[in-house]
This record gives structure tokens, C-alpha cells and sequence, in this order.
């Protein structure tokens, strides 16, 4: 067995490199990302899939033997990273644009070094204590109480669903109650919600689309109309989920509005700013927001508005007790991990146990740039978004949707002759074929629309200008 052992150990041993090995690993690592970086400017915003990426990995199959970092990282090039939507680049400006702060990175490589046990205070008292003091960073700009509860998840669509399950428990809605439980959103909010009720348990539940308004904002009146006539057929309002800014037109709800309105009814009010809660880390963005600290819950995403990796959501939620009494379990082979002090662990608040520390890849850009940068670069956003509106707008041919609430703009090419959608599809599927910019499209009353999102850390007015010139370009290709 020793003999065994020895060999076994001889082997394993490899898993550890020393020194001189993990140097070498991350100078290449470092130097395949500064390439990245570097060739991002010139990257088309989207890279069809192709024969070569899928050759690339079949011809690197997972063997036994070592492979050369070098070799690795040409096919994660060829097969990986060379295909696709170009989320991080300046010029794109598709669905919500993604993220990628370097100093962000560096934080996810260190997390993943130290391996700080962070779903338990006693496992990481001190990455508990930093995820508290980000969550309270956060509630803070958002108007929150510093004694919410909260946790940073994988994303917004957890955290919704975080919110939701939360609600559930504070209303105490039981299996018999769902039938006459009313939930009050409009067709413009986001997917993850309805698919958040239905992991909940609540698909069975009522959904009311209320009705919006020019700008795509849910109608106040029309919510509290439609409360009260539920409440008259003996049925129970439940919750309200209002957009900060939702992810099709960029529209924010009437936030105060309609927080008064779901009190009135006794209406638990859920706000889904993953994409539109970062704004308020800036003045002109705060005033827009105005009346989502009158929620009871709400969501913001860092990988969106605060610019890091995919991976980052953050929910909070005032009636923190509720929250623990949702989420909340013990397990025998967890007894020493019991011993939290003050500390509420993240795990006791969330369906995770075992997870990736989160917190370092929000901590240590805020920290290495200090806020106002952030602060200059979300308004910036909200005022190229203004920009590119107002220009657009004097253009003929072109039909600009409502100004921006925050950073996304529609607008689509003025019906001619021919089919007006047919047309704008064109003009997206052209647009992207370029490849100079990105941008998406969605359909707003039965017309193909297309949408321009500015949110990257990258995009500045050269690519705004850029998106410009290339928009007026195409068109003129399109006939009619
Ligand atoms: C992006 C987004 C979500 C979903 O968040 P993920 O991070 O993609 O899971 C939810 N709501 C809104 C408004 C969003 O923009």
C-alpha cells in the first residue's frame, strides 16, 4: 500500500505547480487577456459559429497527459473566445451590454486562490463581513435601511427569485391561498419573474398585466383599479413587481406612484432593477429612480450597471427576518459552522450553500478606482443615451421611440413602400453582418423595433458616433 501511495502521491503532487510554474501560468494567462483587451476595439460585435471552433475542441480531447498552457490557450481562442456576441467591446450595444472590468477579474482570480469559504460566517467571517458592507453600499445608494436583509447571487435572476420566495413567506401565502393570489406586472417585465413564480411554487397564482402607458411605464391608475376590483371579487392582491428600467425599452415604472398605491391595497412591492439600479449611484440617474426606497424589495445587477463579469446580482429585502425564515436550514455535519456571532450567513438567505466567493470581484474595482469613476460612467451612459436619441431623431427615414429613462433607445426605419418589419429586420440583420457595432431588436405593439443599449464601461461617444454613422449607412442600402 505504501508503494502505492507513493506513487499515487508522486502524481497528485502535479496538481500543486511550484513557484517557477505558476509564474509561467500567469504571465501567460495575463498576457492571453491583455491580447483580449487589446484586440476587443477591432472585434466584429458579432462572430458566427464556425467549422474551425468546433474542430478546434474536437481536436483537444481531455487525455491523461499534460498539455502545454500555450497550446491550451490557442484553442480556447480558436474554439472559445473568438465566437460570438462581443459583450464586452465598446461598440456593442445589444440586449444589455456585458461587463468585464479587469480589476473585477483580479478579484474572481484571488477569491479562487484564497477560497474563502463564503456561504458561512464561520467559515469567512471576514468575507461575510465584506459582502455586509457592499449589500449596505448598495441599500445605501438605493435608500435602503442599513438593517435589510441581502445577499449578492448569481445573477438577477436569482435574486428575483430570492425576492419572491421571500414575499411568499412574509405573506404567509399557503398552497390553498395561490388560486386568489393576484400578482400585478406589465408585459414589459422580464421574463425571469414569471419563471422565479413559477419555481416558487406559484405558477397557479393570477397574473394581471396592467396596462402601460406611451412610454411603456406601467399605468399607477390602472394597477389601483385593478387591486381594487380584485379585492371587491373577494380575490387577494398579493404583489407588485415594477421595472427600474426595463430590459426591452429601458422604461422605469412610476416607482413612488405606485408604491403608494400597492399600500393602499396592503401590496408587498418588488422592484427589478437589475438593469436600471446602478444608475442611482449618480444624481441624474437617482432623480429618475425616485420612490425605490419605498419598496419592499428589490434587485440590482453589478454585472450590468456596475460593469463586472457575468455573475453578479444582488437582491435586499427589508423585512430581513422573512428572508432567513424562507431560506434557512441546519444540517448534522454543519454543527461547528453554527457559531455565527452577529453574523447572518449568506447561505441562511439563499438556496446556495457552497458558492463562489462573490464579494472580491465587486470590492476590489470599487476599491482600486475609487467611486466617482463609476458615478462619471453611469451618467455618461444616461447622457449618450440622450445623444444618440436627439441626433437619431433628426434623421429622415428614421422613427425614434419616447426619450430614454436611462440608456437604452428604440427606433426603427420609417415604413416606405414595402413591409415596414421586413425592413427593420433587414436593417438589425445588416447592422450586425457589419459587425462596426452591435445592436438588437425586439418587437413593440407587433413592430420589429430595434433597440440600443449603452452600458458598457466601454462605450464612450466615439462608439455612440460610430453607431451613428453605420445606422445612416445601412438604411440607405434598405429600400424603400
Ligand atoms: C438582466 C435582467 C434580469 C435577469 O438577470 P440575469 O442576471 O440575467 O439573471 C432581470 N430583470 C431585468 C430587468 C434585467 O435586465
Amino acid at each position: 500500500m505504501l508503494d502505492r501511495l507513493a506513487q499515487l502521491e508522486a502524481l497528485a503532487r502535479t496538481l500543486e505547480p511550484a513557484h517557477a510554474e505558476r509564474a509561467a501560468y500567469l504571465e501567460a494567462a495575463a498576457g492571453y487577456a491583455d491580447d483580449w483587451i487589446e484586440r476587443l476595439p477591432g472585434l466584429a460585435g458579432y462572430v458566427p459559429d464556425d467549422a474551425a471552433a468546433v474542430e478546434a475542441l474536437r481536436g483537444s480531447p481531455l487525455v491523461d497527459e499534460p498539455a502545454d498552457i500555450g497550446e491550451v490557450l490557442t484553442v480556447l481562442w480558436e474554439g472559445v473566445d473568438r465566437l460570438g456576441v462581443n459583450e464586452t467591446a465598446g461598440h456593442f450595444f445589444g440586449f444589455i451590454p456585458g461587463p468585464g472590468l479587469y480589476t473585477s477579474a483580479l478579484g474572481d482570480y484571488l477569491a479562487a486562490v484564497t477560497g474563502r469559504y463564503a456561504g458561512i460566517a464561520y467559515g469567512a467571517p471576514g468575507s461575510v463581513r465584506l459582502q455586509n458592507l457592499l449589500l449596505r453600499w448598495i441599500g445605501g445608494f438605493l435608500g435602503y435601511p442599513a438593517d435589510a436583509g441581502g445577499d449578492l447571487t448569481s445573477g438577477g435572476s436569482t435574486a428575483n427569485l430570492t425576492a419572491i420566495v421571500t414575499a411568499r413567506e412574509a405573506a404567509q401565502v399557503r398552497s390553498a391561498d395561490i388560486p386568489r393570489t393576484v400578482v400585478y406586472l406589465t408585459a414589459h417585465t422580464h421574463h425571469s419573474v414569471g419563471k422565479a413564480l413559477h419555481i416558487a411554487g406559484l405558477g397557479e397564482a393570477i397574473v394581471r398585466h396592467v396596462p402601460i402607458d406611451h412610454a411603456y411605464r406601467m399605468r399607477a391608475e390602472a394597477a389601483e383599479a385593478m387591486m381594487a376590483a380584485d379585492r371587491r371579487s373577494g380575490l387577494r392582491p398579493w404583489l407588485l413587481v415594477a421595472s427600474a428600467g426595463s430590459t426591452d425599452t429601458g422604461a422605469v415604472d412610476p416607482l413612488a406612484e405606485l408604491a403608494q398605491v400597492a399600500a393602499a391595497h396592503q401590496v408587498t412591492v418588488h422592484v427589478d432593477a437589475a438593469y436600471g439600479g446602478a444608475f442611482a449611484l449618480c444624481e441624474m440617474g437617482r432623480e429618475m429612480l425616485r420612490g425605490i426606497d419605498a419598496s419592499d424589495s428589490v434587485v440590482l445587477d453589478p454585472h450590468k450597471g456596475l460593469f463586472v463579469p457575468f455573475g453578479s446580482g444582488v437582491v435586499l429585502v427589508k423585512n430581513r427576518e422573512a428572508m432567513i425564515r424562507a431560506h434557512a436550514s441546519a444540517a448534522p455535519y454543519l454543527r461547528d459552522a453554527e457559531e455565527n456571532g452577529d453574523l447572518i450567513s449568506p447561505a441562511d438567505v439563499s438556496p446556495e450553500l457552497t458558492r463562489h466567493n462573490r464579494t472580491l470581484r465587486l470590492w476590489l474595482p470599487l476599491k482600486l478606482h475609487g467611486l466617482a469613476p463609476f458615478r462619471a460612467a453611469l451618467e455618461e451612459k444616461l447622457l449618450l443615451a440622450r445623444y444618440f436619441h436627439q441626433r437619431l431623431g433628426e434623421l429622415d427615414r428614421i422613427e425614434v421611440g419616447p426619450p430614454p429613462d436611462l440608456s437604452v433607445v428604440t427606433f426603427r426605419l420609417a415604413p416606405g413602400d414595402g413591409d415596414p418589419n421586413a425592413a427593420n429586420r433587414a436593417l438589425a440583420q445588416a447592422i450586425q453582418a457589419d459587425g462596426r457595432i452591435y445592436v438588437s431588436t425586439t418587437v413593440l405593439g407587433g413592430k420589429v423595433t430595434l433597440r440600443l443599449a449603452v452600458l458598457n464601461a466601454r462605450s464612450h461617444l466615439e462608439h455612440v458616433e460610430r453607431a451613428l454613422e453605420v445606422i445612416v449607412e445601412l438604411a440607405e442600402r434598405i429600400p424603400g
